[in-house]
């Protein structure tokens, strides 16, 4: 009886791995540089390295990449100052 059970729960996970893979494989594509396989929306190939261009992707463009910048570093530094002043005065 529990042999059976051991059958089935490796039945279910060898199906459930069996899915898994079908699931990379649909975004599987050889890697221009070194040819093996990766995943469709890697930037960089995780063998070689080499740089790679997923489909329908656009980087951000420099300027805006900049004031996201900005804005963040402008938020991290209020957000110091206030701690710091909060840890100073109470
Ligand atoms: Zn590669």
């Amino acid at each position: 009886m529990a042999r059976r059970t051991d059958d089935e729960r490796l039945a279910r996970e060898e199906a459930r791995a069996q899915r898994h893979r079908q699931r990379l494989e649909k975004h599987a594509l050889p890697c221009p540089h070194c040819g093996k396989n990766v995943l469709d929306h890697m930037t960089r190939c995780p063998y070689c390295g080499g740089v790679l261009v997923p489909a329908g992707y656009t980087p951000m463009d420099e300027k805006k990449k900049r004031k996201i910048k900005t804005i963040c570093y402008a938020i991290g530094t209020v957000v110091a100052v206030a701690i710091i002043l909060l840890i100073l005065f109470l």
